[in-house]
């Protein structure tokens, strides 16, 4: 078998939402379609994959760099040992062939699209979904029937803060999900904390409430914020300060005595071991969230995954980034803690499958073949059009 084309565009994920840090209104996303020449039903099987929400698209790497190495090995070279299949570890080797280490950024985000794309062909050319395909090559077979997913959500409300946020989080508790999040960092202190009062009337519970400033914070301001939240027991405090000072990390946790959560930002095996090693996070009751959809796809997060575990981490304790299928896959076929997910933006690219209900927390996973592209009705017709 082999690759006969790979095709690329930007599509828009323009969103009103904003952060602490950016707003959406200009953010693109990279599609990428994997066409190869094996037929299944009459049609080729086509792999599809695209960045994750909040880096932009980065159609030139994908363009002048990554495409044109797959497309100049020789087929042979791709493929596993089957001779029927690709290996998705030999066709990263070859698109990241001459790019130096280090300096992790845009062109993790352009990998991981096309990564995300060569697993999902994988695994419709071996029939199998992506989550009981990884389970088998990476978890001696065990996968969860379900998955903890919880909203990334609880924006700003110009003019209506409270009564905006409460109705969100009102409308992820009738969606079915237990566990919320919320934006803060983007008002003062005070603000954010009637915002986070209001949040735990609807949920009922801190330990239900998660918060995440974006790595915005200052010193002073994470230590304030920290102080001023930790008496409300919340599920966690995520992104306190910069990604990658690992320093003020280590200080952070050992003053905030609640669960912290950070590593979105971090885009490579090397960064995230390194924030195991110094940011002094807590085996026992912090989290650890990479983003596959950003950070070099499926391979390399089944490579932060290992080394995590070389380092003392659980795999439950790795909460994925991104709201994605493939963050859906991971977390099921490897067993980690759950994925994050996006019910209000980032459509048609976020959330899973059409119509798959989430039970007190829960989501279930697809029985189709790949990532289940095909079973999100809205994020497949843009794909069939790069397609062709
Ligand atoms: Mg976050």
């Amino acid at each position: 078998m082999k690759i006969v084309d790979i095709r690329e565009k930007t599509g828009s994920l323009k969103s009103e939402m904003r952060n602490a840090f950016i707003d959406f209104s200009q953010m693109t996303v990279s599609l990428v379609a994997v066409v190869t020449d094996v037929v299944r039903d009459g049609r080729p099987v086509i792999g599809y994959g695209f960045c994750s929400n909040g880096r932009y698209a980065q159609a030139g790497i994908l363009r002048e760099r990554l495409i044109p190495r797959i497309r100049a090995a020789d087929p042979k070279s791709l493929l596993d040992e089957s001779g029927d299949n690709l290996d998705p570890f030999k066709v990263f080797a070859q698109m990241m062939r001459n790019e130096k280490p280090g300096g992790h950024g845009d062109r993790a985000v352009a990998a991981a699209a096309l990564d995300m794309a060569v697993w999902d062909a994988v695994a419709k050319i071996a029939d199998k979904p992506l989550w009981r395909l990884l389970s088998e090559r990476f978890n001696g077979g065990k996968a969860d029937d379900k998955v903890l997913v919880y909203p990334g959500g609880g924006y700003y409300y110009g003019g209506r803060e409270i009564e905006g946020l409460k109705a969100e989080m009102q409308g992820y508790r009738d969606a079915g999900y237990r566990i919320v999040k919320m934006k803060i960092g983007g008002a003062d202190l005070a603000t954010d904390l009637r915002r986070m009062e209001a949040a735990i009337e609807v949920v009922g519970d801190g330990g239900l409430l998660a918060v995440d400033a974006n790595g915005k914070f200052d010193r002073a301001t994470a230590f304030a914020y920290g102080d001023a939240i930790a008496p409300l027991g919340l599920w966690w405090y995520e992104e306190a300060c910069d990604p990658l000072d690992y320093a003020l990390q280590a200080e952070l946790c050992q003053r905030y005595p609640g669960p912290m959560a950070t590593g979105e930002n971090l885009f490579s095996r090397q960064d995230m071991d390194n924030l195991l090693r110094f940011g002094g996070l807590r085996r026992d009751k912090d989290w650890i969230m990479p983003d596959p959809a950003l950070a070099y796809g499926c391979t390399e997060g089944i490579r932060i995954m290992q080394s995590a575990e070389a380092l003392g981490w659980p795999r439950r304790r790795i909460v994925l980034h991104g709201g994605t299928q493939l963050a859906l896959a991971m977390s099921a076929g490897l067993q980690m803690g759950g994925t994050e997910t996006y019910p209000l933006v980032f459509q048609p690219y976020g959330g899973f499958a059409d119509g798959v209900p989430v039970i007190d927390g829960y989501t279930t996973l697809p029985d189709a073949p790949g990532l289940g592209i095909e079973l999100k009705q809205g994020l497949y017709a843009e794909m069939r059009a790069l397609a062709g």
